[in-house]
């Protein structure tokens, strides 16, 4: 399977990098949605989870859980920096679906 080495952009053009990153937010804030599709974003996250195959929270609890999702362990909100070098975390499907219900929540969108 051919895999793209990581982009790397020539000095001196960090204004117009800006620039086109604050029109990109801009224009489609659910443009990180597209990142997971990536194949960057495969090579990511298989590599985390060959590094960490146990979930994160279920080995707090004591109990050892192979992990299949590869979790931000803070929220990117489409932040390209957090989403590609953030800190990431092995999760089991349902630990990652409680995680994702207690950001939420901390979040306060759903605060009634
Ligand atoms: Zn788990």
């Amino acid at each position: 399977m051919p895999s793209k080495p990581p982009v790397h952009r020539p000095a001196g053009i960090g204004d117009r990098r800006q620039q086109r990153r604050a029109y990109d937010h801009q224009r489609d804030k659910q443009e990180w949605r597209g990142w997971y599709k990536t194949a960057r974003w495969q090579a990511r996250r298989e590599a985390q989870l060959r590094a960490y195959p146990l979930c994160a929270l279920c080995e707090k609890a004591g109990t050892l859980t192979p992990a299949n999702v590869a979790d931000h362990v803070d929220r990117h909100n489409g932040d390209y920096d957090r989403f590609w070098y953030g800190k990431m975390q092995s999760l089991c499907a349902p630990c990652h679906s409680s995680e994702k219900q207690r950001q939420e929540n901390e979040h306060g969108t759903q605060r009634r």
